[in-house]
Formats: C-alpha cells, sequence, structure tokens
C-alpha cells in the first residue's frame, strides 16, 4: 500500500504512456480512473446498473465495447498491465467493504502453464492490496479441465463444474468465519462462481460475493478460457 502511494504520485507527474486498449488511440495515459482506456472510449464504457447485477455479484461492466476489449487483452502477456487500473476502477465504483480476504477463481494447472499466469489471480491480488484485505491465492483449486460451456444447457453447465473444483486442504482454516470477495475477469453462467461458492462455504466460510470486472449477457455466454 505504501509503495502504490509512491507509484500513483509518479503515474501523476509522469504518467506512463500506451496505446488504448479498445481503439488503439496511441500515447493514452495508464490511470485506473479510466481504467488506462481514452477518454471518448471511456465515455461509451458500458457500466452496470445497480439492478442489473445478480444477487450476490458485484460486476463492474456488460461484457462488450470497450470493457470486452480490457478482459480480453488481460488474456495476453502485452496487456499485462492492464490488471491494476482494472482492479483500481472495480475498487473505485464496486461495494467492496465488509469483507475480510480476497480469493481468485482457480485455473487449471495446465491452462496455468500454457498462459503463464491467471488473469483472475492478477485483478484479485491488485484489489486486495488496494482494499488493504488478505490474499489468498491458493485457497480453491480447479482439478480438472472442463468442456466449452457454450454449447451446454445450464443443468449440463453445471454437472459439468461439479467436482471440478477443490478446496486446498492447507487453506481451510484460514477460511473459517471470513467474509470472502471471490474475484474472477467475466461472470458468464455463474456455473463456476457456484462450484467455488459451493467449496468455500462447506469449508466454512461466512459469506461469499462474487466481484467480477464484466458480466456476460445470456446469449454471449462464453468459458473462461
Ligand atoms: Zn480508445
Amino acid at each position: 500500500m505504501k509503495t502504490s502511494i509512491i507509484e500513483a504520485f509518479l503515474d501523476l507527474v509522469y504518467p506512463p504512456f500506451h496505446p488504448c486498449p479498445h481503439c488503439h488511440r496511441p500515447d493514452t495515459a495508464i490511470h485506473g480512473a479510466q481504467a488506462s482506456l481514452c477518454s471518448p472510449c471511456f465515455q461509451g464504457f458500458p457500466f452496470l446498473m445497480e439492478a442489473e447485477k445478480p444477487s450476490g455479484v458485484e460486476s463492474l461492466a456488460h461484457y462488450r465495447d470497450s470493457a470486452q476489449s480490457l478482459v480480453h487483452r488481460l488474456k495476453y502477456k502485452e496487456g499485462l498491465y492492464l490488471a491494476k487500473p482494472m482492479a483500481s476502477l472495480m475498487v473505485q465504483k464496486l461495494k467492496l467493504e465488509d469483507h475480510q480476504m480476497v480469493i481468485p477463481v482457480p485455473m487449471h494447472r495446465r491452462r496455468l502453464r500454457r498462459r503463464g499466469y491467471n488473469q483472475a489471480d492478477l485483478l484479485a491480488r491488485n484489489i486486495a492490496s488496494m482494499v488493504e484485505l488478505t490474499y489468498e491465492s491458493n485457497a480453491l483449486i480447479r482439478i480438472r479441465e472442463t468442456a466449452p460451456m457454450y454449447q451446454l444447457n445450464r443443468l449440463q453447465r453445471i454437472r459439468n463444474m461439479w467436482n471440478s473444483i477443490t478446496i486446498n486442504q492447507e487453506s481451510t482454516h484460514k477460511i473459517q468465519n471470513q467474509k470472502i470477495l471471490l474475484v474472477d475477469d467475466v461472470y458468464t453462467t455463474g456455473a463456476t462462481a457456484q462450484a467455488c461458492i459451493r467449496e468455500l462455504e462447506e469449508a466454512g466460510a461466512d459469506e461469499v460475493t462474487v466481484v467480477t470486472f464484466a458480466l456476460a449477457d445470456a446469449e454471449s455466454v462464453h468459458q473462461k478460457t
């Protein structure tokens, strides 16, 4: 937290520049107040209305337009710098108070090896540091890779996630009686989040709030990749 104050000051005096992740306009200042988007793109940012959020879910935007570009670019190494400004906008706009712990939705280790990082982990890590909550990176484990979900119906999706996520036994004692923020990049069917919540609650978590950057509409469902 202390270094982030110095970083914030340096960013103000010497703002780093990068092309806008949505329209590619060059020399866009990277800062968290508009998730590093250029001003015209940020003006069109598809913020979710309070009433559009599913119960128990804190999500920032519809999964489209500039919000979709940000989520896409965070999946590639040249977009890694976006994790911090994206997390910063989430912290500014979402209701994250009254929690103690932040946990990311896990990625299967095979996929992790291919990708090199879990984008949910990057967002979660930055959020935890900004709101000064305990961060448990490995509390949940994805024990098998799941089939793509876009062609499955709701029941099949739930079955698909069944037993694909488990609690890390070493983390169980830390989770008990905690109010937890479960972080992912996109909320799609909710099947992934439900599988995580079930595990966390069975391990004794007091309450779990799902926190995502974007919320996919029912028609544009993509499996977390
Ligand atoms: Zn732009």
